[in-house]
């Protein structure tokens, strides 16, 4: 999600007020800014490691949509999740039917080279496996993705969101995932205990899930609380390793370390939580900032005024 923040005055400046946050005075900055941007680096991040690991793949965050924008990779993805999904049904043949499993994989064009009609014809394969055989739906779906926003990278973020809603839903019927669809079942196991509701119906071995970090997660949480510049400092208390209770609200957040980031479970998905205390810690959106960013780099900027002002945020054409 890439915003452009708007701060404006929400009154006229009165030279006589007491200044707050540092004494500085009017003035307007802009800056690079992309913590917008860091869930969807995170999520790059764990896909292309766990697609190195699945495949053997000499791949990484940097490569990972040259690796697979030929369409070859991803349609060998879904033969592979296809056969997973065959193996379960004859290993359960019970609880199959309680899941919708793919029967058929696709066909590929293993020579496809980049931006070609056979790289797309690949992609779109594979899309169609994705509504069809994973039931993902299309059109209107932030979880489904077009061909040429990965050909083209017209929508990096959908094709993320949907190759990892592929992971998510895979995961079920025992292919192995990415570490953060590890983390949200570890998370949805946690709340179902807390709820006293039965475990999942479906005993599939797991992995074993590396244990986080809890103490180096409070850490790092906190040295994101303390960068907040509010009067009264913006709080995350913890409830319990993991856990914290934010701000005046009563909301908990499920908080949890993924590599170098810090990630917050935020709806069906994740954010980091530098972006989430963005959007949430008041002082964050009114910063001032020294150093003004070129223009040309204007793809997620801040416009800063002064605190005491509000802060508007107003999509970019293109973005959410
Ligand atoms: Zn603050």
């Amino acid at each position: 999600m890439i915003l452009l923040n708007i701060c404006l005055q929400t009154s006229a400046p009165d030279p006589n007020a007491p200044k707050l946050w540092g004494g500085r005075g009017v003035s307007d900055f802009i800056r690079p800014y992309k913590s917008s941007e860091q869930y969807l680096y995170a999520m790059k991040e764990d896909l292309a490691e766990w697609l190195k690991e699945l495949y053997d793949l000499d791949i990484s965050v940097g490569s990972l949509l040259e690796v697979l924008e030929t369409g070859s990779m991803l349609c060998y993805h879904a033969n592979n999740i296809t056969h997973v999904a065959g193996e379960f049904s004859r290993d359960y043949p019970g609880l199959a039917h309680k899941l919708q499993l793919p029967r058929y994989g696709v066909t590929c064009n293993d020579s496809a080279q980049p931006g070609t009609f056979q790289a797309r014809d690949n992609v779109s394969n594979f899309i169609q496996w994705c509504r069809k055989e994973m039931d993902i739906k299309g059109k209107g779906d932030v979880l489904m993705f077009e061909t040429e926003d990965l050909v083209l990278r017209k929508n990096e973020k959908n094709f993320v969101l949907c190759l990892l809603e592929v992971a998510r839903r895979a995961s079920r019927f025992g292919m192995s995932a990415p570490t953060l669809i590890q983390m949200e079942e570890e998370i949805e196991e946690e709340i179902r205990e807390e709820m006293d509701l039965p475990p999942e119906d479906i005993p599939l071995p797991k992995p074993q899930r590396k244990p986080c970090d809890f103490k180096n997660l409070d850490q790092m949480v906190r040295g994101h609380c303390n960068r907040c510049t509010c009067p009264v400092q913006f709080s995350m208390i913890k409830v319990s390793e993991g856990k914290y209770r934010v701000g005046d609200s009563n909301t908990l957040i499920f908080v949890r370390i993924l590599r170098n980031h810090v990630m917050v479970r935020v709806g069906g998905g994740w954010d980091t939580l530098e972006h989430y205390l963005d959007k949430h810690d008041p002082c964050r959106c009114t910063s001032l900032c020294k150093s003004p960013c070129a223009v040309s780099n204007l793809g997620g900027c801040f416009l800063y005024i002064s605190p005491g002002f509000k802060c508007l945020r107003e999509p970019i054409k293109g973005a959410e």
